[in-house]
């Protein structure tokens, strides 16, 4: 018998993400399927929940609406800032989040929409925001996450021992 994907498993599927315009966003097609520990918010909660029950073989198409997706945009759009703000590593380039501590100490992630120059556009909206996202997926595997990756909250690779990476 065959798992079937649920809180505590790890999924590994191929995904392609298009828009409503049929362009395509992102795909794991031709590269390393993608990971991940079901339950644990790794994904859009609308993928999630699509791929809940599903097992090793099938595939399937869903629409994703913004609010199980990357959320409606809100706030006044784009702040600038000046690049010389940013640490002297940081991989300031368009798309990149950028965590930062808000006043209060809480945690708050932006992101990059533009660089120019000596500026760089910032904004709270993931860049996806707004978009209703159309995945075709195919379940490659299923398996059941190792206790590290429990702990963590995110899978550790295809088969759970993928070198370590920083957290
Ligand atoms: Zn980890």
């Amino acid at each position: 018998m065959s798992l079937s994907l649920a809180d505590g498993c790890v999924g590994i599927i191929h995904y392609t993400l298009t828009n409503d315009a049929g362009e395509v966003l992102d795909s794991s097609a031709g590269g390393d399927p993608l990971p991940y520990l079901h339950g644990h918010h790794n994904i859009v909660p609308g993928l999630e929940g699509a791929l809940a029950g599903k097992t090793t073989g099938d595939t399937f198409k869903v629409v994703v609406p913004p609010a199980e997706g990357y959320g409606d945009k809100s706030g006044d759009g784009p702040e600038r800032v000046r690049r010389s703000e940013f640490p002297k590593d940081f991989p300031i380039e368009e798309g990149q989040p950028v965590p930062v501590e808000t006043a209060d100490g809480g945690h708050l992630t932006l992101w990059i929409t533009a660089v120019k120059g000596a500026w760089v556009w910032v904004d709270m909206n993931h860049p996806l925001a707004g978009e209703t996202l159309n995945f075709d997926v195919e379940v490659v595997a299923v398996r059941e996450a190792i206790a590290a990756e429990l702990e963590h909250g995110h899978a550790h690779g295809i088969d759970g021992n993928a070198h370590h990476h920083g957290h």
